[in-house]
C-alpha cells in the first residue's frame, strides 16, 4: 500500500496467477504467501480453465479476488489465439473450450467480472482481431512471464499504439502471468486508488470500474490533459518520461532527468498527434504506463 502527498491509499495487486490448480509451480496457499511477502495487498488466482474463488478474509492476508484465464485457438497465431483473464465473477461461468472468445467475454460480463485480454503481443493479436471483440474491460501491456528468457514477447505497446492509431483503446495493465518459471514473480502488477476507502472485493472491483488504477513496475503517477497539454506527474520521482504518439516525428518526445529526478513532465498536442501515451521511467529503469489519450 502506498499513501500519497493527498492521503489516497493505493493497494497494490497482481490479476493474473497461475498455480498448482493448473500449471503454476507453486500451490495456491504458497502463491499467496510470496505475494503477501513481496508487500501484495490484493490477488487473483487465474489457473487456465480452473475457477479461483475470491475472499475477503483470506488466511494469506490478501484481498482474493476470484479469476480465471480462457484460451481460444488453440496455436494458430494467423487465424487468431486468445487469452480472455476473467476477474471478480460472483459465479462460475458457463464456458466450454468449443465456445469462442466473444462467447467468454459475455459470460464472464453476465456473471459480475471484468474480461481481459492478456498478454496481445505474446499472442501477436493484432487491431483487425481485437477490435471486433465487443466488452473487453482492458488489455495487458506489459505481462511478465512473456519476458525473457522464459518468453520473447512481454511488451505490447506496439500492439496498443497500432489500436490507437485506429481510434480505439482499452485501459492498461500489468501482470506477472505468474507460473514460478523463472524471475516473472513482482515485475509488473497494478495500483488501485481506493482514497480513504477500506479494502475489500467490492471496493476493489468498484475502483476497477471506475478507471482508478495504474500499470506499472514500481513508479506512481497520474497522466492528463489539461487544454492542449498531456501533463505527467510522477511523486516517486522519474529519470525519464517518454510519450508515444501517432506521428513518426515528435521534437520533444522525452523528458529526461539531468540531475534532479522529474516530478512533472508535459507534451504538447499538435496537429497530427493522434494519440498520447506516456510512459514513466525510475532511475530503476522500472516502467509506468499510462493509458492511451486522444487527440
Ligand atoms: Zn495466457
Ligand atoms: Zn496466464
Amino acid at each position: 500500500m502506498y499513501t500519497d502527498k493527498n492521503g489516497n491509499r493505493w493497494y497494490r495487486g497482481n490479476l493474473h496467477t497461475h498455480t498448482t490448480v493448473s500449471d503454476g509451480v507453486k500451490t495456491p496457499e504458497e502463491t499467496k504467501a510470496i505475494y503477501r511477502s513481496l508487500g501484495y495487498d490484493f490477488i487473483a488466482l487465474t489457473d487456465h480453465w480452473e475457477f479461483g474463488e475470491g475472499s475477503d478474509n483470506d488466511e494469506s492476508g490478501l484481498v482474493v479476488l476470484s479469476g480465471i484465464e480462457y484460451n481460444f485457438g488453440g496455436s494458430d497465431m494467423l487465424t487468431g489465439v486468445f487469452h480472455i483473464v476473467g476477474i471478480g465473477m460472483d459465479t462460475v461461468p458457463n464456458i466450454e473450450r468449443t465456445d469462442d472468445t466473444q462467447t467468454a467475454i459475455d459470460r464472464i460480463s453476465e456473471c459480475g467480472g471484468l474480461p481481459i485480454l492478456a498478454h496481445p503481443a505474446w499472442s501477436m493479436n493484432t487491431y483487425d482481431k481485437i477490435m471486433p471483440l465487443n466488452g473487453v474491460f482492458a488489455t495487458e501491456i506489459y505481462n511478465s512471464v512473456s519476458d525473457l528468457p522464459f518468453n520473447c514477447r512481454p511488451y505490447s505497446g506496439i500492439v496498443i499504439d497500432d489500436l490507437a492509431l485506429r481510434g480505439y483503446t482499452l485501459p492498461l495493465l500489468a501482470t506477472d502471468d505468474t507460473h514460478f518459471h523463472k524471475g516473472e514473480v513482482g515485475k509488473g502488477y497494478i495500483m488501485v486508488n481506493l482514497g480513504d476507502k477500506p479494502l475489500n472485493r467490492e471496493n476493489l472491483m468498484a475502483a476497477l470500474r471506475e478507471g482508478k488504477f495504474i500499470a506499472t513496475q514500481g513508479p506512481i503517477f497520474t497522466c492528463k490533459r489539461e487544454g492542449d497539454e498531456i501533463v505527467v506527474t510522477c511523486e516517486t520521482g522519474a529519470a525519464r518520461v517518454t510519450f508515444f504518439t501517432g506521428h513518426p516525428y515528435e521534437k520533444f518526445r522525452s523528458t529526461v532527468a539531468e540531475g534532479e529526478p522529474i516530478y512533472e513532465a508535459r507534451f504538447k498536442i499538435t496537429k497530427g498527434t493522434v494519440f498520447v501515451r506516456a510512459e514513466i521511467c525510475d532511475a530503476e529503469g522500472k516502467l509506468g504506463f499510462a493509458n492511451v489519450i486522444f487527440e
